[in-house]
């Protein structure tokens, strides 16, 4: 056993990294702050200010950085707090993206339909379908162009 010269913690020789150039064979300080030592300010500073809201039962979100109680926050058992790093709200605004998006690909769809009727009349299909579509109120995008 030894004790780190950093966190004064008295730890098994294996926590420290091994080194020729120190007494003992081994670095002074635990592999954990030899680690942290190494790591970037910036990493750091996250480090610190998640421990930080952690005890004091807080948590900021990843996507909207607001801090909330940790119960604003899903359950997630395989993180480290056990929570997720969106909040609900953020959580609820992602989902509804996502589901929009097979919304984006059926608009697409159906400009391509259009547009297919701008420039080819003789596809009895289309211009039933487009005219569908238009009946509906659905207007051709300006931006179509035939040729395009
Ligand atoms: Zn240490
Ligand atoms: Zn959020």
């Amino acid at each position: 056993m030894r004790v780190c010269k950093k966190c004064g913690v008295e730890k098994p020789l294996s926590e420290f990294h091994e080194s020729k150039v120190n007494k003992g064979g081994h670095k002074p300080i635990c592999r954990d702050c030899y680690n942290w030592n190494h790591r970037s300010d910036e990493s750091k500073k996250r480090e610190l200010e998640w421990l930080d809201l952690f005890n004091k039962g807080l948590k900021k979100c990843a996507c909207c950085g607001e801090v909330y109680e940790l119960g604003k926050f899903p359950i997630r058992g395989e993180s480290r707090d056990g929570h997720k790093s969106y909040c609900y709200e953020c959580q609820r605004i992602k989902a509804l993206n996502d589901s929009r998006k097979p919304e984006t690909k059926k608009k697409k769809r159906r400009e391509n339909l259009l547009l297919s009727f701008l420039c080819d009349f003789s596809n009895t299909e289309v211009i039933v379908k487009s005219t569908k579509y238009l009946k509906r109120g659905i207007k051709t995008p300006q931006n179509l162009r035939c040729g395009s």
